[in-house]
Formats: structure tokens, C-alpha cells, sequence
């Protein structure tokens, strides 16, 4: 089988010539400059979470002329409806054709911008958030820190050299991003820096309480039969990973359509399969298109999920990552199984 990876073999966080760079890029506007901010396609909590927090910290720092927007369909998912800032969202064909500056949050990739990659090329100036190792620096000026637990971990330091004061607007944000990142604090990721960094999101007075239980814990009924379903055809491969086991489920849009469920509902699933004691690896499959699937990977930690997501076309982080799958179900099963096979084992 394989090579074995050093734990901490990620490159460092961003030079001090590029928060300079990005400080600068913000205090340089002019007072007319349209800035546009991208978070990535499918937007999760800290995409969301930390492009509308650090939005609200522009417009506190004057900017005017504002738009947040993420490719595909305008719909924000319901858990996240509620936040603040969601007032600066607009649908993908209504933003700025060419922005004087473009930042975007938590996109690893170009390809993770879907068709608002034109406003990213057109515009003036590009600034990349991010914490994936996967980055490939596709901005001008990038601020990428792959020990960071998420990307507003990123977005506040920004804030913090721009000296915009935290309120609890912007907090809001920011702790939807931390706690979906860190999985309500539970991932690896967890460091005191993390610890503190919730204090001080807290100290602003939103209540943490409130906040997980409209983004975890509120879902239609119909999405808790959906789960019943799908969690109850799942498969064990104990033999899979080399030996390390693997679970795994799929969802399709029939299942959607038969529970009357919005697809964002899927997104939880993968943390009740995760838990599975028998496998290192968990995978859940869902149904995007007619041929075509969105896989979620996650590992407790012996085998690295974000090589095999890349060696697939998509990326992602060693213990959470993902891409895109074409074909038949059991083909593209076959395929990861395959890729799980040879992949790459973190040292312990
Ligand atoms: P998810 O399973 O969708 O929660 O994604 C887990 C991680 O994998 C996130 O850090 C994503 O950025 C990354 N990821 C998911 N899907 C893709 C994709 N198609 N291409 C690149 N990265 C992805
Ligand atoms: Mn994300
Ligand atoms: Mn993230």
C-alpha cells in the first residue's frame, strides 16, 4: 500500500506581505468602489457564515456599494436564512459584472465558483479567504491558512487588522462558521486559539444556544423519515481502506421528492453515518443531476479523505473532503473503493 504522511506537513498561514496587501486592497477603495464577495457553490455555514460577517464589517468600514452572492441557484439554505447580513445576498446574475474588488470565502478552487468565475477574472482586484491546503492561490492577493479551523478564523483577523470593532451582528456570522467547521467544537481542529476566538464572538452577546439550534437541531419532520431511510440502507465494508472499513449511503432526487425534502437537508446526513464504530472512512452520496453526484468523505483519522477526493477531481481537507462523481452509482462506488484502496495512510 502506500506512503505514510507527516500530520503536520500542511505549509504555514499567510506572510505578512499579504495581510498588507489584503489590508491595503480594502483601505485603498475609493469611496465608489463595488466590492462583490463569492463564497463557494453548495454554501455551508462557514461560507455563508464568514462572507456575510466579514460583509457586515465592510459595511461598517463605509464600503457602500456591496453585494454577496454564490453560484447556483439563489436559494439560501433554511438553517442559515436567519443570519445577519443575508440583506447583502443577491442571486448570481444580478452581481457585479466587474467589481472593482472580489473577495471570496472558503473556496479552495476556481472551479468551487461555479459561472461567477468571469466576475473573479474581470474584476480590478481579487482576494482569496480560505484554510483549505488545497488552495491553488487563485486570487491576487490570497490569505490562506490551512491550520485555521475555518475560514472566519481568516475573515476576523482580517477584520481585526482593518480595526473594524466586533459587534454582535458580525459575530453571528462568524460563529455559525466556527461551529460548523469544528463540528460544534469537536474536530481535531479544536485548539485553544479556536476557544478563544469563541469567547470573544460570544462576549459580543449572541447567544450560542439560539444559534445551534436554528443551524443543527431544526429540521422538518420529513427530513427526519428521509434519514430513517437512507441511514437504514447503509453499507458497512469492514475489508474496505485496507482494512480500515468503510460506510458509506446515497441519496438520490427521488428520495428528495418522495419525503418533500429541499436537498440542503442532506447535509447533515453524513455525521449520523460517520459515527459508525467499524469504519475509519465514511461516504455519502448525493444525487445532483441525472448522472451526477455530490460526495461527502470523511475520515476519523488513518486514512487521508482529501487525497482520494482529489485524486477524483474534488478536494477538501485530510479528515473532511469531497467532489463531484459522474455515472452510474455503483461504478462511481467502485471508484472509490478503488481510490480507498491505495490511499494514502496518516501517521499516527
Ligand atoms: P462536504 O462533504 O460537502 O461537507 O465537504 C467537505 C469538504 O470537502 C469541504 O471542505 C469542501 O470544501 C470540500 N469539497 C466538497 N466537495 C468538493 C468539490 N466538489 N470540490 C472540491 N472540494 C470539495
Ligand atoms: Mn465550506
Ligand atoms: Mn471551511
Amino acid at each position: 500500500m502506500t506512503e505514510v504522511a507527516a500530520v503536520d506537513e500542511a505549509p504555514s498561514g499567510p506572510a505578512d506581505d499579504d495581510w498588507a496587501a489584503a489590508v491595503a486592497a480594502v483601505r485603498d477603495l475609493p469611496a465608489d468602489a463595488r466590492v462583490l464577495l463569492i463564497c463557494h457553490v453548495n454554501p455551508d455555514g462557514d461560507a455563508l457564515g464568514s462572507m456575510l460577517g466579514f460583509g457586515l464589517g465592510l459595511r461598517r468600514l463605509g464600503v457602500r456599494d456591496l453585494q454577496a452572492t454564490f453560484p447556483g441557484p439563489a436559494e439560501v439554505p433554511e438553517p442559515f436564512r436567519w443570519m445577519p447580513g443575508v440583506e447583502l445576498l443577491v442571486p448570481q446574475d444580478d452581481a457585479y459584472l466587474d467589481p472593482d474588488l472580489v473577495i471570496c470565502f472558503d473556496a479552495a478552487s476556481k472551479s468551487r465558483l461555479g459561472d461567477l468565475v468571469d466576475r473573479l477574472d474581470k474584476a480590478r482586484a481579487s482576494l482569496v479567504l480560505d484554510h483549505h491546503a488545497s488552495n491553488t492561490g487563485f486570487g491576487r492577493i490570497n490569505l490562506v491558512d490551512p491550520h485555521a479551523a475555518a475560514t472566519s478564523v481568516v475573515a476576523l483577523e482580517l477584520l481585526d487588522r482593518l480595526g473594524v470593532t466586533l459587534d454582535a451582528e458580525m459575530a453571528t456570522g462568524l460563529y455559525v462558521a466556527l461551529t460548523t467547521d469544528t463540528g460544534s467544537f469537536r474536530f481535531e481542529a479544536t485548539t485553544p486559539a479556536v476557544h478563544e476566538m469563541a469567547a470573544r464572538l460570544v462576549a459580543t452577546g449572541i447567544r450560542p444556544g439560539d444559534i445551534s439550534r436554528r443551524v443543527f437541531d431544526t429540521r422538518p419532520f420529513g427530513a427526519v423519515r428521509l434519514f430513517g431511510e437512507v441511514l437504514g440502507r447503509a453499507t458497512l465494508e469492514p475489508a474496505a481502506a485496507a482494512g480500515h472499513g468503510l460506510v458509506w449511503t446515497y441519496a438520490t432526487h427521488d428520495d428528495l421528492a418522495r419525503h418533500e425534502q429541499p436537498a440542503y437537508v442532506l447535509e447533515a446526513l453524513i455525521d449520523s453515518v460517520r459515527c459508525t464504530e467499524e469504519a475509519d472512512v465514511s461516504c455519502v452520496i448525493k444525487q445532483s443531476g441525472e448522472a451526477e453526484w455530490a460526495v461527502s468523505l470523511r475520515s476519523k483519522g488513518a486514512v487521508d479523505v482529501s487525497a482520494v477526493a482529489v485524486a477524483l477531481g474534488g478536494g477538501g481537507h485530510r479528515f473532511a473532503a469531497g467532489f463531484t462523481g459522474r455515472g452510474a452509482l455503483d461504478e462511481l462506488v467502485g471508484r472509490i473503493r478503488a481510490e480507498l484502496a491505495t490511499a494514502t495512510l496518516i501517521a499516527p
